[in-house]
């Protein structure tokens, strides 16, 4: 369970959220909606403890920031050094390391899980590749092979599919659900209103304050996307 309370953050002149409390009941797959600039990484970076704020975030009454081994976290695309030149299996391997010494040999257990991993993601075919040869949506399926090396309980992940192939999202898609089915908690950042029925069994609707938090049956309403999307909601049809 996880546990936000009056949850704020200030960049020097914007206060970015404004007292955010709510509960988070696991296992979940659970959509954070809300227009550009609205907080949404920004709510992500403080749940983890990455950004000055005030306020508390707990998981199972622990603060968070304290218990990053049980967390994993992809941030937003454009913050990740694509060139960096390592292979699609060493990074993966990298989620291995919240357990191991950098210096400790890895067993074959070990070993097994990244093969598995990228298996799960489909990538076996492209373990010895670069990853700055890769796809934006292959590379994305690389960071959630690390996330399911790392067998985090929480998995944070921030706007995963944008300007990826279709392909791709529903690889990542399905094993997010497969993984919610083992008892996970996910949190995504997502702009494609149009599949939020589809991917979410909740959402959190956010525009600097909490509009609204729920299953997403009950909360995915035109009335609460209004409230935080305004004028700057259009979507093609299929929102109750
Ligand atoms: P979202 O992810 O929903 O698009 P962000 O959380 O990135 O929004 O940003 C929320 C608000 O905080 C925006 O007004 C943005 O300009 C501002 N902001 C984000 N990061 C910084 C920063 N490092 N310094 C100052 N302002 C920031
Ligand atoms: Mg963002």
């Amino acid at each position: 369970m996880i546990q936000i309370e009056h949850l704020s953050v200030a960049y020097q002149q914007t206060l970015a959220l404004e007292d955010l409390s709510l509960t988070i009941q696991g296992p979940t797959i659970l959509g954070i909606l809300g227009p550009n600039g609205a907080g949404k990484s920004t709510l992500i970076k403080a749940m983890l403890g990455l950004l000055p704020h005030s306020g508390k975030v707990l998981l199972d009454q622990q603060d968070l920031g304290q218990v990053l081994q049980r967390v994993a976290y992809v941030e937003q695309k454009s913050a990740i050094d694509f060139h960096f030149p390592i292979t699609v299996r060493e990074c993966v391997s990298l989620g291995l390391y919240p357990h191991l010494s950098i210096f400790k040999r890895k067993s074959k257990e070990d070993l097994q899980k990244v093969e598995n991993a990228m298996k799960l993601v489909n990538l076996l075919d492209l373990a010895d590749r670069q990853i700055g040869q890769l796809s934006g949506g292959q590379f994305q399926r690389v960071l959630i092979a690390r996330c399911l090396v790392q067998e985090a309980e929480v998995i944070f992940l921030d706007e995963p599919f944008a300007g990826i192939d279709s392909v791709s999202e529903d690889i990542i898609m399905q094993t997010l659900k497969t993984l919610k089915k083992e008892g996970k908690t996910i949190l995504i950042v997502h702009h494609d209103l149009s599949k939020v029925p589809a991917y979410f069994d909740q959402v959190l609707l956010l525009h600097r304050k909490l509009i609204a938090f729920g299953k997403t049956e009950e909360t995915f309403t035109k009335e609460n996307l209004h409230a935080a999307y305004g004028h700057e909601l259009f979507i093609g049809g299929g929102v109750g």
